[in-house]
């Protein structure tokens, strides 16, 4: 069963880019350019992972954060904000917001599915004689 990633990212390019290298390893991408249209998105579709920009029109993607966690079916699923570099401030106000942790942009084409995974990865079954 392939995983569903929302991504809510108003740039195209970024857009294009990181639906490009998702799909490319598997994953089914649905797409919103602003916050509410990415809420609405998330609360019929219950996806398993949400990459959330932060610098987003209407609602800044802290506001998106704090708006998804409060949707009961939302409170567990893990939230990536996708920040600029140069936002510091940006990371530690979107943990606050509810994000589990944050991916740099620019996107790194050869790093972003390996971020992705370590946040959607389900932890291997206790099994001592498999290390
Ligand atoms: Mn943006």
């Amino acid at each position: 069963m392939s995983r569903t990633v929302l991504l809510i990212e108003d740039n195209e390019q970024n857009r294009y880019l990181a639906t490009f290298l998702l799909e490319k390893h598997g994953y089914r991408v649905v797409t919103a350019s602003d916050g509410p249209a990415g809420i609405e998105l998330a609360r019929s579709l219950s996806p398993d992972l949400i990459l959330l920009d932060i610098q987003l029109p209407k609602m800044d993607g802290h506001a998106v954060a704090q708006a998804l966690r409060g949707v009961a079916e939302l409170r567990e699923t893990p939230l990536i904000a996708v920040t600029s570099y140069a936002m510091i401030g940006d990371r530690e106000r979107s943990l606050a917001a509810g994000c589990n942790g944050y991916i740099e942009k620019p996107i790194n084409p050869e790093t972003f599915i390996v971020e992705i995974e370590n946040f959607v990865r389900t932890p291997p079954p206790a099994n001592p004689s498999s290390q």
